[in-house]
């Protein structure tokens, strides 16, 4: 039983999306496990074998040592059977509390289908029959967090404690990002503004909810509280 499981398309789309929420769940004594569903093989920069060790250095700088990257296809990733029951697999085997994925709607199609696998996985991974590995198991929640496109939260976790953490964890993309005298293909990750926008983003959610840095999340199904002074 893990209390988070945290999915990513490419290794560094959790960091970017809920680096700063991992790497509090992190500190607070959380068990979280990331699990990237590509190798990001297709990427502009860098190689897989690169990818890899540099996501491992990432998720030690977040606390969430646990990490694993699935081989599903970069640039091909498609909601359909056969990465739903991998999906499962994975749920089942660890057990998570929530699953947190990107958002369904996004520019990139693997981000959009990673978030459509989740969604298309968490409710019948509770099946008892479901032909796929492993125990029956549903998670209580699943939630989705922004990468491209902006959406409509419904909450902000403030992260102003982790902000730093999360940019040294994707600092640890050193492939993916800009560097002086950088002879390799330009793309949206390797702008020299880049890291500025992440911070301007966090800046802005955190400004929301009157705290200095946030990540908005958003949940399928209405949010359920026991007291509204919960929220106060
Ligand atoms: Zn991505």
């Amino acid at each position: 039983m893990i209390d988070v499981l945290a999915i990513g398309a490419h290794p560094d789309d959790v960091e970017f999306g809920v680096g700063g929420i991992l790497a509090r769940l992190a500190q607070q004594g959380k068990k979280v496990k990331i699990v990237d569903l590509t190798r990001g093989e297709i990427g502009t920069r860098g190689t897989p074998e690169i990818r890899k060790a540099e996501a491992e250095a990432s998720a030690r700088v977040l606390g969430v040592e646990d990490r694993e990257i699935l081989d599903l296809g970069d640039g091909q990733l498609q909601a359909n059977l056969e990465s739903r029951r991998a999906v499962i697999e994975i749920i089942r085997k660890h057990r998570p509390t929530i699953v947190i994925a990107p958002h369904v709607e996004d520019l990139h199609p693997d981000h959009a289908s990673a978030g459509r696998i989740v969604s298309e996985a968490f409710y019948p991974s509770g099946f008892a029959n479901y032909p796929a590995g492993g125990e029956a198991y549903r998670p209580r929640g699943v939630l989705f967090y922004q990468a491209h496109l902006r959406f409509d939260p419904s909450f902000v976790v403030d992260t102003s404690e982790t902000f730093d953490k999360k940019m040294e964890a994707i600092r640890c993309y050193a492939s993916q990002l800009h560097k002086e005298q950088d002879d390799e293909p330009q793309t949206g990750i390797s702008h020299p503004e880049f890291l500025g926008r992440i911070e301007a983003r966090d800046r802005y959610y955190g400004s929301l909810v009157g705290s200095k840095y946030g990540e908005p999340l958003r949940s399928l199904r209405l949010l359920r509280t026991d007291s509204p002074l919960d929220f106060f």
